[in-house]
């Protein structure tokens, strides 16, 4: 077998996820790692190097794409990450890949490998302009503008988490307040719950030890009313945000990616309502709201495989 492949890497705070992808999307190995493991920066990368499946295939890998928190596309550094367990400040991370390895090496942040995948192999392949919307702990964009990746004078486009969407509204932890991302993702619908949990008495999830997310979705789509207002609440402020966007760009679509997007078609149809209440008219019936198509394989992986086979000639 000599398929080109990418070694595809993504770099979390909790675990490291890494792969070996060919141009179909197919993955061929992956594994991951915790990332506390390793007290700094470059000894992962002497780990990955030593992994067994990895090394055999050095003759056949074009490139490596890494996805990382804070990772910059333009100087190849993950820039003051405050969730990662590693060396604080600046971390040149592709300058240690390409000395270690002699392979071509891309960093991007993990919203525009959402979207580089959603392209490649995912809800985007038609589409020549769209946002992916990462739907985690916080809340990142990718955005598409006329088939390539928006990246901005400093490679910081399409902060869309911090954009302010509820005046003086909750604290976010960019040092302001009423961001998107702390009500529309994992940690703002938690938040949400906390923040309205006195106006239900009773609800299923009080009968939850800890409230996850997920869980949220999976209450509200069995009917319990409190995890429905709080399923409505974050589509409701999601929908008219992504209606303001859409000045912007004028996008074909928004795709929803990871955590919460992941609840389905219940949470998606409830966005593009809210969407279409609130769009401006020019803009009415034009734009989707999709859910992403690559959650049942390895999205991040697969993310990070597509910039290498889009931007390396193999
Ligand atoms: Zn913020």
């Amino acid at each position: 077998m000599n398929k080109k492949l990418a070694l595809s890497i993504d770099i979390g705070g909790t675990n490291c996820a890494y792969g070996l992808v060919d141009s179909l999307g197919e993955i061929h190995y992956e594994n991951s790692v915790e990332t506390a493991t390793f007290g700094e920066a470059i000894k992962f990368v002497s780990f990955l190097k030593q992994d067994e499946e990895i090394y055999n295939s050095l003759n056949q890998i074009i490139g490596i794409g890494i996805g990382a928190p804070n990772g910059n596309h333009f100087t190849g550094e993950i820039q003051f990450a405050p969730n990662l367990p590693w060396e604080k400040g600046i971390i040149p991370i592709k300058n240690y890949f390409e000395t270690e390895f002699q392979i071509p090496t891309i960093l991007t942040n993990d919203a525009n490998a959402a979207a580089e995948g959603e392209k490649l192999f995912g809800s985007a392949k038609e589409l020549e302009n769209f946002i992916v919307i990462t739907l985690g702990t916080g809340l990142g964009s990718g955005i598409y503008i006329n088939n390539e990746i928006l990246y901005g004078s400093n490679g910081l486009a399409g902060e869309f988490g911090h954009i302010r969407v509820v005046k003086n509204g909750r604290q976010c932890k960019c040092g302001r307040n009423g961001c998107l991302e702390t009500y529309a993702s994992s940690s703002g619908i938690i938040r949400s719950f906390e923040e309205f949990k006195a106006d239900y008495s009773s609800s299923s999830l009080y009968d939850e030890k800890t409230i996850k997310a997920k869980m949220i979705f999976k209450h509200a789509i069995n009917g319990d009313s409190f995890a429905k207002f709080l399923v409505d609440y974050t589509a409701n402020i999601l929908g008219n945000a992504l209606a303001d966007f859409t000045a912007f760009s004028d996008p074909q679509a928004y795709i929803l990616f990871g955590g919460i997007a992941q609840s389905g078609e219940y949470f998606r149809s409830l966005v593009q309502n809210y969407f279409d209440q609130n769009s401006l008219n020019i803009y009415k019936n034009k734009v989707q709201i999709l859910n992403s198509n690559l959650h049942d394989k390895n999205a991040a992986i697969l993310g990070n495989a597509a910039s290498i086979f889009k931007r390396i000639k193999y």
